[in-house]
């Protein structure tokens, strides 16, 4: 039976990730839980899963769940009461948790950073959905799990598509799973991306978005910021990024391509010319399953794909123009060391303020690119951990401060 250990465990990701465990009773079990803020949730999987340590990343919270555990009527407590943890060290003691075999990191955004290094540094398995780790610190990341051993399974579901494809390539036995080595025959891959809230949307519309219009995915049920990141489309940035570090390949062997129904959820071309491509419906059940039994393949009772139902695939390129995000990423991804992390840390602080309304959805992408612009004369382009963090909190600060300022609105204003 594997253990597994999920942080962020009251988010989207999270939930999925225990409703497997539930579904695979004799597979898996839960050994550690972490999360945010959510203590009712947790309290819930914490008397359905019994796991051994669970930490919450706000220390003032612990002793509000263990009185709330203790005042639990006898029969509904758990046979043993967890180690409960709190804050970083919390977090980071959770995440590299011994007993564990796979963690699975569904914290959002760069605070799944250092859970998720002590995960690898403990040399654990990592099912990968948090991508912001990845993007912001690509550089730390990739020597740290070539010391350790830790092998990186994508959950994100393009990514798991790509890994799912190489699977079966002569190459695949050195290459699948030595994350950041060049594969020979892997010519090029291609993403797909279903266009977000708004990509029956004209740019002119885009000037009255509203948090609920941005909020509101077409194909997937997500947390609030992967969901507006889907509606500026950075999310499909982020992921280019997320595949150069994953894969191993130059920025002009990755593709985007937009595919509305979600139904292939990515593509390899191969040295012969040919392309492989992964499908199934929109949940992102199956991605994190696999992560979680390969190199096996279970057998589940899940809906199978119809694509007599589904009726039309199509295909077309995305617009650059409506949605800058895309090229920004590519052109950070090239610039690499620092600038990753910058262009994350920006588009978090940017999505909060737009989340809080505080600024427009088209001011998004303008205080990323200027803040991107802003850190050329600073970028490290081999940076260590502090470097990493230390930009982070940089462009955090930069964006708010602009926003605060109001120095934002002219930029919006003046385009
Ligand atoms: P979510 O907002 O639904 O859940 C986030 C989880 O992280 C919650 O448990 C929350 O309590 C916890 N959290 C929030 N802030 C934290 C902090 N500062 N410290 C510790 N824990 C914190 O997000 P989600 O949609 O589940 O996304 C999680 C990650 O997975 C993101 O990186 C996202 O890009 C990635 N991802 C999600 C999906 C999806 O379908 N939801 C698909 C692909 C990739
Ligand atoms: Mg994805």
């Amino acid at each position: 039976m594997k253990a597994i250990s999920v942080l962020g465990s009251t988010g989207s990701i999270g939930t999925q990730t225990l409703e497997i465990v539930e579904e695979f009773p004799d597979q898996f079990r839960v050994v550690a839980l972490t999360a945010g803020r959510n203590l009712t949730l947790l309290l819930e999987q914490i008397q359905k899963h019994q796991p051994e340590v669970v930490a919450l990343a706000d220390e003032e919270l612990v002793n509000e769940l263990r009185d709330r555990l203790n005042e639990l009527p006898l029969e509904r407590r758990p046979n043993k009461l967890p180690k409960i943890l709190g804050g970083t060290d919390g977090l980071n003691e959770a995440a590299s948790w011994d007993h564990a075999d796979l963690v699975v990191t569904g914290i959002v955004g760069c605070a799944g950073l250092l859970p998720t290094l002590a995960a690898i540094r403990s040399g654990k398995d990592i099912a990968l959905a948090n991508k912001e780790t990845l993007i912001a610190a690509g550089p730390v990341v990739l020597p740290e799990l070539k010391r350790s051993g830790s092998r990186l399974l994508p959950a994100d579901s393009e990514h798991s598509a790509i890994f799912q494809c190489l699977q079966g390539t002569p190459w695949a036995e050195n290459a699948r799973l030595s994350t950041g080595v060049p594969n020979p025959g892997l010519r090029s891959i291609h993403l797909t991306a279903s266009g977000g809230a708004f990509r029956d949307w004209s740019t002119e519309d885009l000037k009255n978005a509203t948090v609920t219009d941005a909020t509101n995915h077409p194909n997937w049920s997500m947390g609030r910021k992967i969901t507006v990141d889907s509606a500026t489309l950075m999310n499909k940035g982020l992921e280019v990024i997320e595949a150069h570090y994953l894969f191993g390949l130059d920025y002009d062997q990755i593709e985007i391509v937009i595919h509305p129904q979600s139904i292939i959820h990515s593509m390899i071309e191969l040295a012969d010319s040919s392309v492989l491509a992964q499908l199934g419906w929109p949940d992102m059940k199956l991605p994190i399953l696999y992560c979680m039994s390969w190199p096996s393949r279970l057998e589940t009772p899940w809906k199978r794909l119809s694509l007599k139902e589904v009726g039309q695939l199509t295909f077309n390129s995305p617009d650059t123009e409506k949605y800058p995000c895309m090229q920004l990423a590519y052109s950070v991804g090239r610039v690499g060391g620092t600038m990753p992390a910058v262009l994350n840390a920006a588009n978090e602080e940017a999505v909060a303020q737009f989340l809080e309304e505080k600024i427009h959805f088209l001011e998004i992408p303008k205080l990323i690119e200027a803040t991107c612009e802003n850190h050329k004369k600073d970028l490290k382009s081999q940076p260590n951990l502090e470097e990493v963090l230390f930009v982070d909190s940089w462009a955090r600060n930069a964006v708010r401060e602009k926003v605060d300022s109001g120095l934002n609105r002219v930029v919006f204003l003046g385009s």
